[in-house]
């Protein structure tokens, strides 16, 4: 990893870390996990100019794909549903990672 992929990382996990406080939600607990989301969007970012979804499929079509860019548009839905956003990244207090 460079210097600048993994300051790149640092700073999605902060603004990550912001993201789930000013909501009341907590990152997923499970470090590997965590490290695993965030690597991707990292990687989209550097290659795609966008933070889009690691766990979702691009269609290529910028306009559609705006719906994808984390935060994504579907998370608060599956958050209140299921307790965690579909890539795990984001958790309801009361649903913690097992
Ligand atoms: S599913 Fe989670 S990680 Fe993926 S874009 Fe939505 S909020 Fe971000």
């Amino acid at each position: 990893m460079t210097e600048d992929e993994d300051a790149e990382e640092q700073t999605i996990l902060e603004w990550a870390k912001n993201y789930a406080k000013t909501h009341h939600w907590i990152l997923n607990s499970d470090e590997k996990k965590l490290g695993v989301v965030i690597r991707g969007l990292a990687r989209n970012k550097k290659k795609f100019g966008e933070q889009y979804c690691p766990c979702r499929l691009r269609s290529g079509d910028k306009e559609k794909d705006a719906a994808i860019i984390c935060p994504c548009i579907y998370h608060e839905d599956e958050i209140g549903k299921d307790g965690s956003c579909h890539c795990r990244l984001y958790f309801r207090k009361d649903a913690p990672p097992e």
